[in-house]
This record gives structure tokens, sequence and C-alpha cells, in this order.
């Protein structure tokens, strides 16, 4: 993600220009040139108030003609115009500024509207200008500012009429809204191949190869960049570095040059999932999207400030899951390095790190968590009044499963002691961390493999109070004795 201030970036993207000096430079075939102008529009789709009285000398409406240049970059690119007839004045909300040829003050009133004016909206019409859009776009977290409002107003000073090829002297309302549309998608203007976003009009009177490839980068889905599948309850071992997609490759725009590995998630089934990337070297920034980039989740530090976690219900479909980071590093210690992300669908709370006693790696899923609610929430912090449940889960690596293991429960207070749970229910204390009597033994492990620490534990009860303990599972196969996995984050339970 890029390092963003947070004021709303109001542009006036004016002028496609009524001037005879139009320069097309020969460019080799193939070569697309579309400049993007930074604004995008969060799903890829607006809509826009249309009901513009009258009709072109040549028997055409104004609403066909400007509905004619809708359905073009709806029918042509990946951006969709969606229609309401009624009547919206684009000038509503905003009035006129001191400032000659800016931006008009005013919010707005956050609809898409058109209509023919003397003026925008107070302001004069710069010199030749045929018609201007006004678009409002608030701070987003990709190097786009998000697209909430566009109006275009088309200048009264000249005369329009609708009709197709070469230019005449009445000016061609269809091109002139094909060009204005194409600022209210997110594009600028294009002077070095053939394009509807040519910064002055002439001949052309529909939307061009490049303009079409313009709006298909922006909302067209994951370019080029490389995409991994990805399966529920596994772990990826990854590393962002140079060679690496950046987010302005990704979503073919934009000014963010931060590195992203990209990931396909398809769920069968509504699904409540827990994502978790983790890193030591950079600040983790995860994004979870729709198949065209479109944003549904985003966070940067709730697994800790390094460390980023999404959890939630997510409907059946495809999902593309962003790991990401800063361009400038930023409270972490860099912005290239490995990071681990985890994905599962249990429902207890992930933990972090499955860490092993030797130092060996394993994609094994820990999770865990404390409850006095019966699992509606889980939390760290609890009064002596409370009715506590601490359970914990294993989902092992896959080349762990069906091999013989042994399990192990183990409970640090705050005052020092150390107790293991074991397969009878009780606490044994024990006084070094090498020597733990198991809890359990299986023949075969599980995919998933589950434990209770503490089953309704009122501290008032017990007389306790004032006490924290941090609680461990873990796990070893029998071929491997000495090598045990377990979660390196603990579940925190105070009682105060
Ligand atoms: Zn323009």
């Amino acid at each position: 993600m890029g390092n963003w201030g947070n004021s709303a970036n109001r542009s006036l993207q004016s002028c496609i220009r009524n001037s005879l000096a139009l320069l097309l430079l020969p460019l080799p075939l193939g070569i697309l040139a579309y400049n993007l102008d930074g604004n995008r529009w969060p799903n890829g789709e607006a809509t826009f108030n249309v009901n513009i009285p009258g009709t072109a000398p040549s028997g055409v409406s104004w609403n066909t003609a400007f509905e004619d240049a809708l359905a073009q970059w709806t029918d042509q690119t990946e951006f969709t115009f969606l229609l309401n007839n009624s009547t919206l004045d684009p000038c509503a909300g905003f009035s006129n500024s001191d400032d000659l040829d800016g931006f008009p003050d005013g919010e707005g009133d956050g609809l898409n509207g058109v209509a023919f004016g003397d003026d925008v909206c107070g302001n004069e019409f710069g010199s030749s200008v045929l018609a201007i859009t006004l678009t409002i776009a608030l701070p987003g977290n990709l190097g786009f500012a998000l697209i909430d409002q566009t109006d275009i107003v088309f200048n009264n000073a000249f005369n329009w009429d609708v009709y197709t090829g070469p230019r005449r002297p009445e000016v061609d309302f269809r091109r002139v809204a094909l060009h204005e549309l194409g600022h209210v998608v997110g594009l600028d203007h294009e002077d070095g191949v053939s394009a509807i976003m040519a910064p002055s009009i002439g001949d052309i009177d529909v939307l061009q190869p490049d303009d079409i490839a313009g709006a298909n980068a922006l909302y067209g889905g994951p370019g080029d960049c490389e995409i991994l599948d990805l399966s529920i309850n596994s772990v990826i071992e990854n590393s962002l570095s140079e060679g690496d997609c950046s987010v302005l490759e990704l979503y073919g725009g934009g000014e963010d040059t931060s590195f992203v590995d990209t990931y396909r998630l398809n769920l069968e089934a509504d699904t409540k999932l827990s994502i978790m990337m983790e890193s030591s070297a950079l600040d983790s920034v995860l994004l979870v999207t729709d198949d065209k980039l479109t944003g549904i989740d985003f966070d940067d530090d709730s697994a800790g400030k390094c460390d980023a976690l999404i959890k939630g219900n997510f409907p059946a479909g495809e999902y593309l899951i962003l790991a990401n980071t800063y361009v400038e590093p930023f409270k972490c210690p860099g912005n290239t390095g490995s990071y681990k992300m985890s994905i599962s669908d249990n429902a207890l709370p992930i933990l972090s790190k499955a860490s092993s006693v030797s130092g060996a790696t394993a994609k094994s899923i820990f999770h865990g968590g404390a409850t006095a609610d019966g699992g509606l929430t889980y939390k760290s912090s609890f009064s002596s009044s409370d009715v506590i449940n601490v359970t914990a889960s294993i989902q092992p690596d896959a080349a762990h499963v069906g091999k013989p293991a042994t399990f192990y429960l183990v409970a640090l207070l705050s005052t020092g002691q150390k107790f293991a749970r074991t397969s009878g229910g009780k606490f044994v204390k024990i006084n070094k961390l090498s020597s733990i009597p198991a809890h359990s033994q299986t023949s075969s492990l599980a995919t998933e493999e589950s434990f209770s620490f503490l089953k309704n534990l009122q501290g008032d009860a017990l007389g306790v109070s004032n006490i924290s303990a941090s609680f461990f599972v873990g796990y070893s196969l029998d071929s491997a004795p000495g090598e045990v996995y377990f979660n390196g984050k603990p579940i925190t339970v105070t009682i105060q």
C-alpha cells in the first residue's frame, strides 16, 4: 500500500477542446499508451442520472446520444454504467469559487449528473472548452483515490448536433460525451495514439482500442501478475522481493509501487475465515478482493504491529487475497522479505506462528481462545465471576496427518509456575519444559485435533484472582519425539 495523506481529491477534467490542432504521432502497432488519472471507482460501476431536455438538429435526442455513449463504455470495457432517467442538476451542491478556471465550491450531492450549462456551476468554462467533468474522489489504500461522484457540464456556447464521421463545424455531442465519460471512468488525456481521450476533438467518433485498454487496465482484473491458488486450512511461506508484481502492475495503474503477491481462493460454500499474514521482515498488509480486484476487506495491524489478520464470513465465490506491504518501510524493518500466511475456517481464533522446539518448520495451524459466553466472543481479560472455557485445536501439517503422535498441553502462570495438563484432566506442576508429561497419544493424527484446557472455571469459586496464564498446545510425531510443534503465540487469560 502507498504511504498516503487524507485529503479528498477534487479534480476538474475539462477540456476536450474545440481546436483544430490534433497531432497524431506515428507509433508502432500494438503499443498502447492510455493515461490514467489516478482515480478509480471502488467497484467498477457508476450510475448516471440522465434527463437532458431537447433534441439535436439531426433529430436524435440528447438523452439517446448520451445513453449511446454510456453503452459504448459498458459494452466494450469492463466498466459498467447504470442508467437512471431522473433529472439531476450536475451543479447541485456546487457554487462558483473565486478561483478562475478552478473547481467550484461545495461538495456536490454525491450523485452523477449531466446537463448543458452557460458556465461550470458558476465558474467560467476555459477558452474553447466544450465540456467539463468534475470528479470528487476519496483517499484509497492502493495508490488510487476512490471516485465518489462525477458531474458533466456541456458548454452552451457551442452549436451542438449528433452525427458520425468527420468533424463538422457543429460539435458532435456523442463523441464529446464519450470523451467526458472516459474522464468519469478514470482516464486522462492521450495524445500519442488514436483515442477518444485525445485532448482535442477530431474525426474519432467511437471508442478506440487504446481507450478500451485503459478502462480494462483499471477494471479488468489482475493483469499479467502471477496468481497462486490457495486452499482453506493451509499455510504458505513466501516472500515479497524484487521481481514480484507491484500494486501498480496488478491494478494496471495508480502510483503504488509496493510489492504484492496475489492468491486465488474459491469458496464452494459460505465460509467463516481467518486469514493471517505475519512477518518479522516487513509490515504485513492483507487485502481480500473479488476476482476484479474490487476491495472487500483490508487489514494492516490486527495481529500485532507487523502482522495482519482478516476474519469474517465470506459468501461462496471466487476471491483474490493480496499479500502486500508499504512502499516505504513503515513501523517494521523493511519492505521486502519473507512472510507466512495461514488461512483457516476454524471457529476458534487463529494463533500466531507454528513454532517447534528444534526450529524445524511445519505448516500446521494452531487455534485457541478463552471465552465466557460459550464461544460468542473470545478475549483475554476476565473478571473473577466469569465462567471461563479455554479450548485449542491443531490442524497439523498435511505431511503429519495419519502418523502416530503425542500431544502436550502446558500452562505458564504469571507467578512463574508451570503446569502440564494430563489425560486425566489434572494439571501437574512441572519444573522444566524439557520434560513435559504427555496429555494424550494417537495412533493416527487427524486433520484437526481439539483440546480443552479449562472447563467452566470461575475465579471466585476457586479463590483465584489477579493472575495471568499463557496456554500452549503442542504435538510431536512418535518418529521424532524431540520435535514438538506448538503455537508460538499463546492463548492468554487474565483474571482480574
Ligand atoms: Zn478531456
